[in-house]
């Protein structure tokens, strides 16, 4: 309430008692008379003086934007946008312009920030026809940095002035167009890996029909080559099969709970045959205790597999392999962790990095002899990925490897209680 509506309050009760005091109508009578309307009275002042101001639900800030409506929404949009003048004058850049064409500056020739052949032509013909175009090049300031101009003409008198321009908005593609390497690539790949053991095949046949048809010792020895390289092309197929299917579930996230140790146990035991082919020796260094984790039990399964396989196939003669929990590590909080430790040669410092890329191998011969496909690593690294886990590669040449598998502790599953129903159904 203001000052001005106290005052008025305070005349119109003086006068009441005033008005109550003298005449004849009685003292209350005439008391509360006076008392309403004076009281309406300073009421009405009030208001038509000091209207209440309307509540204030957000605090006062600068408008948004000064500019109109276009300059604004270019201003923020999140892809360099640029107006050229018919003589090819910078007018306008927003933001996201200047920050991939540093060159760029208001009444600079456009050819200043961007000199392929392609756009500059471009460009020109956009002023010349006033036909749309659509122009891909790499940009100069970043390397590999694939982009789209989409050139057009701005239509005269506007809010960007009374005279025709030509509008460039610039389209990053660079990730589908590495996605679209990597895919072709991978399908050069597989093609070539199935064509080797395909022809191979081929070639067997053709003998087989000619100089040796009546010859039953080299029949039986081709025969026995011809189903080593059919064997190789269906281990292919299924690894690319795995790797497609695992894409595809790659952003659901798995659910069960499950326990590694008991995993590691079930994938050593269905890797008995290949143990004795190899005469390796697996040690399975195991707690009794469950290492829970949320995971697809088949898939990780898969993960321990490839990772033992590789360890007795590469380990050498009696390779010594040995299955252990990884114990805390400060690199990987939250985390539990199982290592498959190998006493083979090793791998050399720089292919590491690059050992889970699809078809990477660190000798290709000794891979085929071994009946490698080049893809059991990437499959272990898609899986890993999609449970939010992390694959730890360390290696000494002359001294082994150890492969670490990096999960995310199951919440609110106590480590070292007895494992779930549903797990010891899965024990081997
Ligand atoms: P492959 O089917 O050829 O075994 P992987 O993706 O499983 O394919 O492995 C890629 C390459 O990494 C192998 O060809 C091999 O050169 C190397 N490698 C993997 N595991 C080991 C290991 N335990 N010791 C030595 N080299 C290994």
């Amino acid at each position: 309430m203001s000052n001005r509506l106290w005052t008025a309050l305070c005349v119109a009760l003086v006068a009441a008692f005033a008005a109550a005091s003298v005449g004849d109508m009685g003292g209350l009578g005439r008391f509360l008379v006076v008392l309403g309307f004076g009281m309406l009275a300073a009421f009405t002042l009030e208001m038509v003086l000091d209207p209440p101001e309307p509540k204030q639900t957000a605090p006062q800030r600068e408008p948004v934007s000064r500019g109109g409506f276009s300059r604004s929404m270019l201003d923020r949009m999140p892809a360099p946008f640029i107006l050229i003048d018919l003589r090819g004058r910078v007018t306008y850049s927003n933001g996201e312009a200047a920050r991939v064409l540093p060159r760029i500056r208001p009444g600079a020739h456009f050819s200043t920030m961007m000199r392929a052949p392609d756009f500059i032509e471009a460009i020109e013909s956009v002023a010349k026809t006033g036909r749309e175009r659509h122009v891909h090049f790499i940009l100069p300031s970043r390397a590999q940095q694939h982009v789209v101009a989409h050139i057009a003409l701005l239509p005269a008198g506007g809010e960007f002035g009374p005279d025709e321009q030509i509008m460039i908005q610039i389209e990053d593609q660079t990730e589908q167009y590495r996605a679209n390497t990597l895919r072709s690539d991978f399908i050069a790949n597989a093609s070539h890996e199935l064509r080797t053991p395909l022809a191979s095949i081929i070639g067997y046949i053709e003998t087989l029909r000619g100089h040796a048809k009546d010859d039953p010792e080299a029949r039986e020895h081709f025969l026995g080559i011809m189903e080593k390289q059919a064997a190789r092309m269906r281990r292919l197929v299924d690894d690319l099969m795995s790797l497609s299917r695992i894409e595809l579930s790659e952003h659901v996230r798995p659910g069960d709970l499950v326990d590694l140790h008991t995993l590691a146990r079930e994938a050593a035991a269905g890797l008995e045959p290949q143990r004795a082919q190899y005469e390796a020796r697996l040690t399975l260094d195991l707690p009794d205790t469950p290492m829970l984790v949320k995971g697809d039990r088949d898939q990780l399964v898969q993960v321990l597999v490839n990772l033992i396989d590789n360890g007795m196939k590469y380990g050498g003669d009696g390779a010594g392999v040995t299955v252990q929990s990884a114990g805390e590590d400060t690199r990987y909080p939250g985390m539990v962790g199982i290592t498959v430790v190998d006493s083979g040669p090793g791998i050399a410092r720089e292919h590491i990095p690059r050992l889970t890329e699809r078809f990477y191998r660190v000798s290709a011969k000794q891979s085929m002899e071994k009946g490698g496909t080049g893809l059991g690593l990437a499959i272990v690294k898609h899986i890993v990925k999609r449970h939010m886990g992390d694959l730890a590669i360390e290696s000494t040449l002359g001294q082994g490897s150890r492969f670490t598998l990096w999960f995310p502790m199951a919440k609110g599953a106590a480590q070292d209680s007895a494992a779930p129903e549903s797990i010891e159904k899965t024990d081997a």
